[in-house]
């Protein structure tokens, strides 16, 4: 990750508050200028990748102004399913905090309250749709009139926008918290945001004079695949036996029905799959996310409904067997993956299925035209990923915005296939890191495929007048006399048979591109027909030329199997003698206990890295405990003891 700045003087308080409760060394990247800036009073929009540590950028400066005597920190969150285990987190670090939400009854909601009245709380968590409530904004006035009101902490902003891929109406009116009390600094925080979806959270939430703090949003521990869809299922078991056996992950499908059946399947070959989407009972839902965090090595098969504020840190893999709407969606639901740090995969199918559905489920929606041509965009921006024979981290980081240099030489590491080749084709900025990088691909001059295909789809419509669909005009360019093609005469075009070189897959390989640049439309109005747009003019003139990624790419490049044998464990973990294994796994064994115990996933109680650490030092005595990452003030207050009496014995 974005490693350390150094700590600047001035933050040093701060920076011995973190040390003390939740027993880091140092903020990482920006996190010491925004943690100041905000302890300071001051507004601030963070844009911060998954994993890069936003959760301190606003509760180092709650429990900071809350020692100065300044009161709560209000933090909107539109997760409610995990409010519990955030506040737990906090909980095991000695700090006070609590949630308001739709879960709870009278009696709870009161309790909370006086607590929050009687200045007992540095952080609240409260839903969007709770700051609307005259109760709340009562107590929210009690709190400003005594000074008690610290902070508004807006955590995934990018819901306020409908650009972007999270889009919730009740954050529209969290503009009543500075309105109402514009004394009180707001800090806004997400993981994604394009340049209109940045503009667009900044004049919502009326932060036009927030300082905006943009860290880079590259994810050097995921790996990037995009592969062509065949058999998507047997692809994906594929995928995951060879690369992820008994880890935990996450499968992105497009439908709910897809997720019944796929989450069915991969349980009978073995795997244990749970599937997550809207339609299924809140309660079975709740059970489903919670054996998720809380089990190991789960695979989550699941709608965009599952994912958003997820924070388990060792989510080895995410993988869509549909695409995504936009690259902000997919930049989204692949960052769940690896937030540890550790090798994680982002794997994604797509095909031309894809293509056709994305189009005509913008084309079919009820949205104002100008609302379908940003989406049009955004779409084109991922099928342009999709269909990339460059680097894709290069591609992903450049639509936010962001220049990528290519990585580190130490960070192309010995199993990238030679260097040399990688620096030929990716001209110095390739990861080392994606399909591309590791095994570039072939590419073929697909022109007069494609100038083949188009005047077919061109010939056709003359002869006929209607319009017909992708398997009919690859049948005709193949020379397939089928009853459609002859019933029709178009066994009788000049293009007929013109194309029997090209293998099905090719053609659908061009179609999609074609589809992709726009040079066809696919009419979702008139049973998914084709149609000619204006941008096929210069490619059937043959003045553009359409250099495509050639149709296999079927096996996993041979050092992939290499890298990731199944379940491979961290580094920190790895490195430890076998005493030291001995170490981990009673650790490890105690954790579970005090997790269940605490109602609260593993990762909350210690991180498996805080678990490494601990026992390569086998510790006898409470110093040698000092100093651990992730060992704080109130941690080795409460745990010290039994963690030397686990090493001890194990
Ligand atoms: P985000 O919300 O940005 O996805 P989190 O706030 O959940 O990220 O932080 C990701 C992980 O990194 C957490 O486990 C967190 O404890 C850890 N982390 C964040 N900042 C630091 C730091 N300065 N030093 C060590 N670990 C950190
Ligand atoms: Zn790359």
């Amino acid at each position: 990750m974005i490693d350390s700045l150094p700590a600047l003087p001035t933050a040093s308080p701060l920076r011995a508050l973190l040390h003390e409760v939740f027993g880091y060394e140092a903020f990482r990247g920006p996190q010491a200028e925004i943690v100041e800036h905000v302890s300071g009073g001051g507004d601030a929009l963070v844009l911060m990748p998954t994993g890069g540590g936003k959760s301190l950028c606003y509760q180092v400066p709650a429990i900071a102004r809350q020692r100065a005597g300044q009161g709560v920190t209000l933090v909107i969150s539109p997760l409610i399913a995990l409010m519990h285990d955030q506040v737990g987190a906090l909980d095991e670090v000695g700090v006070p905090a609590a949630f308001l939400n739709s879960t709870q009854d009278w009696e709870q909601t009161e309790a909370i309250e006086r607590r929050l009245l009687a200045g007992q709380l540095t952080l609240l968590y409260a839903a969007p749709e709770r700051v609307g409530t005259p109760r709340f904004l009562g107590l929210l006035d009690t709190l400003a009139a005594h000074g008690q009101l610290s902070l508004f902490a807006i955590d995934e902003a990018h819901c306020v926008s409908q650009w972007g891929h999270d889009f919730r109406p009740e954050y529209r009116q969290l503009t009543v918290l500075h309105e109402r009390w514009p004394q009180v600094p707001r800090i806004a925080l997400t993981a994604t945001a394009d340049a209109t979806t940045r503009a667009d959270i900044v004049e919502r939430l009326q932060l036009e004079s927030a300082r905006t703090f943009i860290s880079s949003f590259d994810r050097p521990n995921i790996r990037y695949t995009i592969v062509e869809k065949k058999e998507p299922t047997r692809q994906l078991l594929q995928f995951i036996e060879r690369q992820h056996a008994g880890e935990a992950g996450i499968v992105y499908c497009q439908s709910r029905r897809r997720v019944d059946e796929l989450a069915a399947t991969l349980a009978s070959h073995g795997l244990t799959a749970l599937p997550y989407h809207a339609g299924l009972p809140a309660e079975v839902r709740r059970r489903h996310q919670d054996r998720f965090l809380r089990e190991e090595g789960i695979v989550m098969v699941a709608t965009i409904a599952f994912g958003m504020g997820i924070d388990k840190p060792d989510v080895r893999f995410v993988a869509h067997v549909d695409m995504p709407k936009n690259i902000e969606g997919y930049y989204q639901e692949t960052g769940r993956a690896g937030r540890d740090g550790d090798a994680s995969d982002a794997w994604m199918a797509y095909g031309l299925q894809d293509v056709v559905n994305q189009r005509r489920m913008i084309d079919e929606s009820p949205a104002e035209e100008d609302f379908k041509q940003v989406m049009r965009g955004k779409l084109d921006a991922l099928l342009a990923l999709a269909e990339a024979t460059d680097c894709r981290r290069a591609r992903l980081l450049g639509y936010f915005g962001e220049h990528y240099r290519g990585a580190p030489e130490s960070q192309l590491d010995a199993s990238t296939p030679s260097p040399g080749r990688l620096k030929a084709t990716s001209a110095g900025a390739g990861c080392g890191n994606c399909d591309n990088c590791l095994a570039p691909p072939e590419i073929w001059d697909a022109t007069e495929c494609a100038r083949k295909l188009l005047s077919t789809v061109y010939r056709v419509q003359q002869q006929s007048g209607i319009s017909f669909g992708a398997g009919h005009i690859m049948d005709i360019l193949r020379g397939k006399r089928t009853e459609k093609v002859v019933q029709h005469g178009h066994d009788e075009l000049s293009t007929f048979g013109l194309g029997a070189e090209f293998s099905e897959a090719q053609l659908r390989g061009v179609l999609r591109q074609l589809i992709a640049v726009g040079a066809l439309q696919v009419d979702a109005e008139a049973y998914n027909t084709l149609k000619l747009l204006p941008s096929a003019r210069p490619i059937l003139r043959g003045e553009q030329a359409l250099r495509l990624r050639a149709a296999s790419a079927a096996a996993p490049p041979r050092e992939r199997g290499r890298r990731a044998r199944s379940a491979t464990p961290p580094p920190a973990v790895a490195e430890l003698d076998a005493a030291g294994q001995a170490r981990f796994a009673a650790l490890k064994a105690w954790r579970a206990e005090v997790a269940r115990e605490h109602n609260l996933p593993a990762y909350v109680i210690f991180h498996d890295a805080t678990l490494a650490a601990i026992a390569a030092r086998a510790p006898a005595a409470p110093v040698e405990l000092e100093g651990i990452s992730g060992l704080g003030a109130t941690k080795l207050e409460r745990y010290g003891e039994e963690v030397l009496r686990v090493c001890a014995s194990a």
